[in-house]
Formats: structure tokens, C-alpha cells, sequence
């Protein structure tokens, strides 16, 4: 990852965060909902907690979001979707008997440099005023030669420079490798259903125009392709890793298997 620049994190300001921790599933599923279009950008909700005392977020599930359309210039939020949010880390505080809070959002910005443009600078700091703590989270995918190991993620808040001046500050990211949770099992499996959900939704919408034979098949076979490529970039690659961390899971019981059973002869 590159270094981020205009990275102001001795300001005071309210809701002011000074480190992000991002747990190694979240950041997993963030980038293969990145990966999943080349030129349309994608959004979701950071869902994690923040520790106040020093002023850090982390970040531990995430929700992949549909978007409210498809202009790459434009992805933004509804707000059924900080609805969704709050319903989701409800469940998820319940079920794991951890507090989980939506703290943040992130998006994705395909063939295109890294940093906030105007737009989310301006929807970061609304954000910012109902919740000072929120903050952004941006990944830049299949930008000229960037590739998964070298691919850019920028973090973000804003600050008032002054009462008409709105302005980024930059935030350093780390990645906390942790155990596997069942949160992120269900967002292993929650994305590329609703990825299918998505371009279902899109072939299904009534068409403006009368659709010929012709044009009525060439929507099938670009839809089809379109599922087709969801399987094998993201369906794929997801059920190889779980079945990586299978075997090394076996592995590790049969390991701790064999020094219980050692430690039983002693
Ligand atoms: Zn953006």
C-alpha cells in the first residue's frame, strides 16, 4: 500500500479519529466487492467499533450495499441504507455479544486515482455531522498498473479549515489478522448474492424501448456473462480461500489432537 498523503492527525476536533485497525476478513471482503466491477464504483457500511480513549476505530465487518444507481461519477448513499445498517449491527451485536456500531463507509474508485474527489469530501463531512466519528474508506482498483498487492486504499475524514472551507484529513490503516467470525462467514456469503441480485435486478428492469429478437438475445448472453464472470471472480476465489482455511483448521486439530495426546502419557 502506499503511503497516504496530508495525513493531519494532531488536530483536536470532536469525532476526530487517529488510527484505523481493519480485521483481515473485512478488508477481504471490501476488496473483492472492489473487484467485482471495473467500471462502475461500489459502496458498503464499516461496521466495528470505536475505541474513545484513543480515538481509534476498528473496523470488523462490513455491509455491502446495492447502489442507488449505476454512474461510476456518483455512488452515494439512500437513506434506507443507514436503516439497513443499523438493523444489521443490531443483529450482529446480539449474536456475537459484542457492540457494534456502523463507523464508517467505504467505495470503491475503479480506473482512477485513490483520493476523495469534491463529492466525497462534501458527503464525508455531511456524514460527518450527524455522526463526528464517521470516517471513509476508499479503494482503487484496476487503476493503470496497480494490482491486488500494490492497489491503493486512502482513509479519510474531514475538518473545517474555516466556516466555508471543508477539508480532508488522511488516516493511517493497519490490518489486524484475527480469528475467523461467523460475520464474516455470512459476508462471505451474503456478497455474491447480492452482486447475482444486482444484475438480476438490472435485466429484469422494464426496458424504455421495444427490444427485437436480436437485441432481446444479445441482453441474455451479456447477463449471462455477467453471472458467469461474478462466479469466477468473486464466487471462486471466496470458496478457494474457505476451503484453504479448512485444511489449515484440520491441520492445527490434528496438531493440538496429538499434544493432548502426549501430554496424557507424561
Ligand atoms: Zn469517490
Amino acid at each position: 500500500m502506499e503511503p497516504l498523503d496530508n495525513n493531519i492527525n494532531n488536530l483536536t476536533q470532536d469525532g476526530n479519529i487517529r488510527h484505523v485497525e481493519i480485521n483481515l476478513d473485512a478488508l477481504a471482503l471490501c476488496l473483492n466487492h472492489a473487484f467485482s466491477s471495473e467500471s462502475e464504483e461500489v459502496l458498503g457500511l464499516l461496521i466495528g467499533q470505536i475505541d474513545e480513549s484513543q480515538r481509534k476505530a476498528i473496523i470488523k465487518s462490513t455491509l455491502p450495499l446495492t447502489r442507488s444507481n449505476t454512474n461510476s461519477e456518483c455512488v452515494e448513499f439512500l437513506s434506507d441504507h443507514f436503516i439497513v445498517g443499523g438493523i444489521h449491527t443490531a443483529k450482529l451485536s446480539k449474536k456475537s455479544g459484542e457492540s457494534m456500531l456502523v463507523i464508517g463507509w467505504y467505495h470503491s474508485h475503479p480506473r482512477k486515482a485513490v483520493w476523495p474527489t469534491t463529492a466525497d469530501v462534501e458527503r464525508q463531512a455531511q456524514y460527518q455531522c450527524v455522526e463526528p466519528s464517521f470516517f471513509g474508506l476508499i479503494f482503487s482498483v484496476y487503476n493503470g498498473s496497480c494490482t491486488i498487492d500494490t492497489m491503493n486504499i486512502c482513509c479519510f475524514q474531514t475538518f473545517k479549515q474555516n466556516p466555508d472551507t471543508v477539508k480532508r484529513r488522511c488516516i493511517d490503516v493497519t490490518i489486524q489478522p484475527t480469528k475467523f467470525n461467523f460475520y464474516n462467514l455470512e459476508g462471505y456469503i451474503y456478497l455474491p448474492q447480492l452482486l447475482w441480485e444486482e444484475r438480476l435486478k438490472a435485466y429484469i428492469e422494464p426496458s424504455n424501448e421495444e427490444l427485437d429478437t436480436f437485441e432481446i438475445l444479445e441482453k441474455d448472453s451479456s447477463t449471462t456473462v455477467e453471472l458467469i464472470n461474478i462466479m469466477n471472480a468473486i464466487t471462486r476465489p471466496l470458496l478457494w480461500s474457505l476451503e484453504e482455511r479448512l485444511k489449515i483448521t484440520k491441520m492445527r486439530v490434528r496438531q493440538l489432537r496429538g499434544l493432548r495426546n502426549f501430554l496424557e502419557q507424561i
